[in-house]
């Protein structure tokens, strides 16, 4: 064997501190806008938040707080949780943000299986605090994000963290870590079971920034005025506060307020040209919009993703108010992010109705990520927009395996996402289901997510998802569950007519039923397990009925894939 021959270029470490020692440096006066718990706007630069984030490391280092120690936080997006990002993982202490929607119980198991040292928060959360400190015996200390005039009756003894800063100069140099040291630390929302960590490392959340980052993913730049209305406590607020100091883009964090009015006044007070989010928060905004009769002066791109972007949302973005959407698609288990539907030039020359469908999809993954769909069998199916399969991915800012878990959850050295998709020859994906969602009608699965978004393009529709129902001829047929829009009138038929032509025949729900609203997990997600529970007992009409079933073979539905037992 002969001696490999090394490349002969600097061997620098892929460091979380890094990211804001470039802004800082180089975008020295880029501003970071805040709008405050206290009730009023901060501003302030990169440089400041990196002083600050220092003079914060060096208080937890005086706190006795060493590298790979956890610090929690439970907090809006807001200047001092950025801080708190560099603050900890630059002197190799690890940022675990915790999502403060869960319920007590929740966070309480996910602080004590973290181990976390201490727990920043906002002062909105004291309450919370004072439930969860005497659960959590082995968080040393619990510190307000405040200054002393603000800080909050409490039952817990709390500390001040502009009190603890104020005892520091932030004379300090990020010291150099080993890049694959951790750095941050997400909880997975856990809509069944006990919620799992994904612990990333310095070098997968800097790779992860620097995919973010291209033209093609989010293509955030330092000419963008980028407000994430996705929260950091959700991860990472997809990777914003990573790759805007990259790329010297102006960060303004919406704080609590995330109401539709709230956040277009932010927006075009600070000429905000960028923002992501899930769906659900957007549907507040475009409401706002409306009802008021105003327009974006200044935003241009939104990312959008979580859950399905509904056609009839990017449609009414990108045609009433000139902003482009930017579906995509990831999970915590991925940094987040996996693929972005951005077009090809090839594809932009395609007609706008082709445009269109391939923008309503999850579309491309960016390079670092890698994708399959596989079959029951494990074999890899064809990339033809038809064939629906388990999503697997693999990549450097893929999860390996859960935190304080020795089981690794890869198939084959790739991760099963959970996620149930079809992958066309644009390679494009397009996600139907969660695996433990699908419908399977006669052996065929019918996507969910597909059926919901028709039901939400009807106006009188706020809300609505599509779940399994049990029957007795094929297993399981579709049950729609609608939340109406304030005094909309809508019937069960109304809606089963709004189907005709959209989906295949036997796609269309068995079923509608009208409910005041549907259950959601802390992250916006639609809890389908608890509306099937809710459901278990529903009778399908078609049940019922079963001689004259409303889909047979000429309608289309796939009869020669029906097991002999139930056709
Ligand atoms: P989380 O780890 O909480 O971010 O949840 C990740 C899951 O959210 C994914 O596995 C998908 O099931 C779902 N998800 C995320 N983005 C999308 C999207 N654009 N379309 C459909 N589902 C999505």
């Amino acid at each position: 064997m002969t001696t490999p021959l090394y490349g002969q270029m600097m061997d620098v470490p892929l460091t979380v501190s890094s990211l804001l020692a470039h802004a800082s440096r180089h975008f020295g006066t880029t501003e970071i806008v805040s709008k405050r718990i206290e009730g009023d706007v901060h501003r302030y630069t990169y440089r400041d938040c990196e002083r600050r984030a220092k003079q914060l490391a060096q208080a937890l280092m005086a706190l006795g707080v060493e590298a790979g120690d956890r610090i929690g936080t439970l907090a809006w997006n807001g200047y001092r949780h950025l801080e708190t990002y560099y603050g900890t993982t630059g002197f190799g202490a690890v940022c675990h943000t915790i999502n403060p929607r869960l319920f007590p119980d929740q966070i309480a198991y996910i602080v004590n299986h973290a181990d976390d040292r201490y727990v920043l928060f906002d002062i909105t959360f004291a309450a919370l605090v004072d439930v969860l400190a005497p659960q959590c015996p082995n968080v040393r200390g619990w510190i307000a994000m405040t200054d002393e005039a603000h800080m909050p009756r409490m039952s817990t003894a709390a500390s001040s963290y502009e009190a603890l800063l104020a005892q520091h100069d932030g004379a300090f140099d990020w010291p150099e870590l080993d890049e694959r040291c951790a750095s941050n630390l997400c909880y997975t929302s856990g809509t069944t079971g006990n919620p799992k960590g994904a612990l990333y490392s310095h070098r997968s959340t800097v790779l992860h920034a620097f995919g973010a980052s291209l033209p093609d993913a989010m293509g955030l730049s330092a000419r963008d005025s980028v407000l994430p209305v996705v929260p950091m406590f959700h991860v990472n607020a997809w990777g914003i506060p990573h790759a805007a100091p990259l790329t010297g883009a102006k960060l303004v964090f919406p704080g609590k307020d995330l109401d539709g009015k709230s956040l277009y006044e932010l927006m075009e007070a600070e000429r905000v040209t960028y923002s992501a989010g899930v769906p659900t928060v957007w549907l507040g905004l475009l409401n706002h919009l409306r009802e008021a009769g105003v327009k974006f002066s200044t935003l241009q791109r939104t990312v959008i993703g979580g859950s399905a972007c509904p056609p009839a949302m990017l449609k009414m973005f990108q045609e009433v108010y000139g902003v482009e959407v930017i579906h995509a698609w990831g999970m915590t288990e991925m940094s987040p992010l996996g693929t972005l539907a951005k077009l090809t030039w090839e594809q932009s020359q395609r007609s706008p109705d082709e445009q269109r469908k391939l923008r309503e999809k999850q579309g491309h993954v960016m390079y670092g990520v890698d994708m399959k769909i596989v079959g029951d069998d494990g074999r890899d199916l064809p990339w033809d927009g038809v064939a629906f399969g388990d999503l697997h991915v693999r990549g450097p800012w893929v999860i390996d395996r859960y935190f304080r878990s020795d089981a690794s959850p890869l198939v084959d050295g790739w991760f099963p996402t959970g996620d149930v998709a079809t992958i066309d020859k644009d390679s494009f994906l397009n996600i139907t289901d969660r695996s433990k969602d699908v419908i399977k009608s006669g052996g065929e699965w019918i996507s969910s997510i597909d059926v919901e978004n028709v039901a939400i393009a009807h106006p009188a529709v706020a809300e609505a998802a599509c779940i399994a129902c049990s029957h007795p001829k094929w297993t399981e047929r579709p049950l729609l569950v609608v939340v109406k829009r304030p005094d909309a009138d809508l019937t069960r038929d109304d809606m089963l007519a709004f189907y005709e032509g959209k989906v295949a025949k036997w796609w269309i729900p068995d079923d509608v039923v009208f409910v005041d609203e549907l259950p959601h997990t802390a992250t916006g997600k639609l809890q389908k397990l608890k509306l099937r529970e809710r459901f278990r007992d529903h009778v399908l009409p078609s049940a019922l009925d079963i001689e004259n079933c409303p889909f047979d073979e000429k309608e289309g539905h796939a009869l020669r894939h029906v097991k002999t037992d139930l056709s």
